[in-house]
């Protein structure tokens, strides 16, 4: 069941990576009523707000793919990972013929000999670009994540709710050297725009990668989302210890910011060991990690790990969800900061729900 993942090749999942977690999980048989996949490969971007596909994105799109799919070689995603009742099947989504040529490919031995890092040095951010040529993107790309959401120059707009058709999981998780993520059981989904994504995974980051008019948050949550296509969504959950308005006095004393039950379950279940995935026999739903309030900020960016590809579709939740300090002390412990710099938002266009 528990596979050490050492290999420093193959599928590599970075960041705002994800996992080519693969599929056939006895959860469900439903994710893949999906809107006709396909020759249009770009994200869906919300209703009608953002200009359709380009012309060139479905190649742009089987690009990304095999860069993902090659990955950095921080993970390897064997069949002992996968979540409960997941098919053994080869490092690619399933239902995915793009994928093919994407199969598990070692990566050029150079992207290992310095190995990425958030530490400032030969692994450091600033050179992720040199360490492989897989890694260009971070380097030469236009539409790089993270970026700082200045509020007063997002433009406001009736965008479509995002549907979030997620479900209960079999717990599945594991310290990547970068991150704590957890690989998620097939079955749940987000819905952008009536096209349907499926949530593979999520991971966090300290402090949140993004910015709101240049503050970041304790922490974020990334849901990383990918379409039949290949092409990928990720949901940005911020996290806060913080509550907006200052505690009210009750009979019951000052509100503080409680425990996250569904945090708390994640960190007692990080495996000891790096690489290792764990599945400690718990299910879990990640609705609890979504805020009541689903309005949302929008914009194209990347991962924002290597490969650092682009023509990702980003949706970064205008409110966060709440966490204890003590929980946000624990992730500090295992990873003090794991956020890439603010990248140059150049003349993207940031869009964002009305009201609220
Ligand atoms: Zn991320």
């Amino acid at each position: 069941m528990k596979t050490i993942s050492q290999t420093p090749r193959f599928i590599g999942i970075a960041c705002a990576l994800f996992s080519l977690l693969i599929t056939g999980n006895a959860f469900s048989n439903d994710s893949h009523d999906a809107p006709a996949p396909a020759t249009a490969s770009a994200p869906a971007a919300p209703k009608a707000k953002v200009p359709p596909p380009a012309a060139g994105d479905d190649q742009m799109s089987k690009a990304l793919f095999e860069k993902i799919s090659k990955g950095s070689g921080d993970i390897v995603i064997r069949t002992g990972d996968l979540p409960a009742g997941a098919t053994p099947s080869e490092s690619k989504p399933v239902d995915k013929p793009k994928a093919v040529k994407a199969a598990a490919k070692p990566v050029d031995k150079d992207a290992h000999d310095v190995h990425w890092s958030y530490v400032d040095g030969p692994g450091g951010p600033e050179n992720w670009g040199n360490l492989s040529k897989d890694n260009l993107a971070c380097s030469k790309g236009k539409t790089q994540s993270p970026i700082n959401i200045n509020i007063d120059r997002a433009v406001k707009a009736e965008l479509a709710p995002l549907e979030f058709l997620y479900r209960p999981s079999p717990l599945s998780i594991v310290d990547n050297g970068h991150t704590v993520m957890v690989n998620y059981g097939e079955g749940s989904n987000l819905l952008v725009d009536g096209r349907q994504y499926r949530l593979v995974q999520f991971h966090f980051h300290k402090p949140s990668e993004e910015a709101i008019n240049g503050d970041r948050t304790d922490m974020v949550a990334h849901l990383v989302h990918q379409h039949h296509d290949g092409s990928l969504v990720v949901v940005g959950v911020l996290m806060s210890t913080k509550k907006p308005s200052p505690a009210r006095k009750s009979w019951f004393g000052d509100e503080a910011v409680k425990e996250n039950p569904m945090i708390q379950t994640l960190w007692n279940n990080v495996p000891l060991i790096k690489g290792k995935t764990e599945m400690p026999g718990v299910i879990i739903d990640v609705n609890q990690l979504l805020p009541a309030d689903r309005s949302y900020f929008t914009y194209m960016g990347s991962l924002t790990t290597p490969p650092c590809s682009e023509n990702v579709l980003w949706f970064v939740m205008k409110n966060p969800i709440y966490v204890s300090e003590e929980q946000v002390k624990n992730f500090d412990r295992i990873y003090p900061m794991n956020a890439r710099p603010l990248q140059p938002k150049g003349d993207r266009l940031i869009k964002e729900t009305r009201g609220s």
